[in-house]
């Protein structure tokens, strides 16, 4: 076996490793590395990027640039490359190409290497190599080797990415887009544990939408489920996007877990919802339509770490407290300390 081979299996063999890990460690700049270090053995790299799609507006955005000073002119080269047809010309053909670059070594031209990141379905990526190298100067084997590194990276990259997206899926609510209680059940008792331990205040908001079944009779239920995805949007825009957090509790009902934040501070945040909320108008084909929920809060501030603070004991504490404030006339803030028994 010569040189070129002993390194397309090794990469084989650590690809493989790599699919068979991605469970536990996703990582697509580790698979980038493991790729890079791969191509090297074939040609000279001067720099190289990385771009990834956007799944929503199947744009190929920059991941990675090695060295990262290069990032302006990949940039250059991939508008030019889109600009003139070779970029979506590489992707259709699915395999690589060599093109003149825009990027000088010295007084000397480098070449491009474009190479597509796709599998059957669809291209996931695409990198760009700059080199010195002479398209006369690669043999049929090296081109292979080139070839088959690509595809063996692109079914790793696939796979990871799909296993992101299935496990985002199953913790996001379909409908609104917030966490649902699969998310909830597994990180509320992690933010419980992180707030004990570091004696740090946590607070939990259980929020309800007033008379909601009124809104599906009276409107239908598409009409409701635009109603409940305003609501959640209405909550979203207003929380610290960086540490608070909303998941979808029940039907109508969502839990809203501020770490850091006390409950004097959860009871104010709250009602700034709350009057947020009530002044919102949810425009339909054929009506402008006003709702308002109730808000139960309850939080602890700081505990010892000797104290267990189950995450459901939590939750029922804020859903005594919502209970109370439908029960006082509903579009209102009712919350207090955690107590297990209330
Ligand atoms: P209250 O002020 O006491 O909370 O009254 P309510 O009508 O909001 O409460 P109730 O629990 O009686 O009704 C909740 C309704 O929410 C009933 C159910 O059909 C509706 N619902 C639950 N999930 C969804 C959903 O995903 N979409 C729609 N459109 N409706 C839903
Ligand atoms: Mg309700
Ligand atoms: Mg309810």
């Amino acid at each position: 076996m010569n040189q070129k081979e002993t390194a397309l299996w090794e990469l084989i063999d650590k690809m493989e490793q790599q699919l068979s890990q991605f469970q536990d460690k996703m990582d697509i700049s580790q698979i980038w590395e493991i790729f890079l270090d791969d191509i090297k053995n074939l040609i000279n790299i001067e720099f190289s990027a990385l771009f990834l799609e956007n799944e929503n507006t199947h744009e190929f955005i920059l991941h990675q640039v090695t060295p990262s000073a290069r990032k302006d002119i990949c940039k250059e080269e991939q508008l030019l490359q889109i600009e003139c047809g070779m970029f979506a010309s590489i992707i259709k053909r699915r395999r690589p190409g060599l093109v003149p670059s825009l990027a000088y070594k010295g007084n000397k031209k480098l070449m491009l290497f474009i190479l597509p990141f796709s599998t059957v379905k669809r291209t996931r990526g695409v990198a760009f190599l700059f080199t010195q190298i002479e398209e006369s100067s690669l043999t049929k084997e090296d081109d292979r080797h080139m070839e088959i590194s690509t595809k063996l990276c692109s079914l790793v990259i696939d796979n990871t990415l799909l296993y992101e997206e299935k496990k985002s899926l199953s913790i996001t609510d379909s409908l609104t887009g917030s966490y649902n209680r699969t998310y909830l059940i597994e990180h509320l008792p992690q933010e419980i544990k992180r707030a004990t331990r570091y004696g740090r205040p946590l607070s939990l908001v259980l929020c309800d939408i007033d008379h909601f079944k009124n809104i599906n009779d009276k409107y239908g239920h598409q009409i409701g489920d635009r109603v409940l995805r305003e609501f959640v949007q209405c909550l979203t825009d207003l929380i610290r996007s960086d540490l608070d957090w909303l998941a979808r509790y029940g039907g109508e009902e969502f839990l809203l877990v501020l770490p850091e934040t006390d409950v004097k501070s959860a009871v104010s945040q709250a009602e700034r919802l709350r009057k947020n909320l009530s002044k919102r108008v949810i425009e339909t084909p054929e009506n402008r339509l006003h709702i308002t929920a109730s808000f139960g809060v309850t939080g602890f501030s700081p505990v010892s770490p000797e104290d267990k603070i189950h995450y459901e004991a939590l939750i029922n504490c804020a859903d005594k407290y919502m209970y109370q404030a439908k029960h006082e006339g509903r579009n209102r803030v009712i919350g207090g300390p955690f107590a297990a028994q209330i």
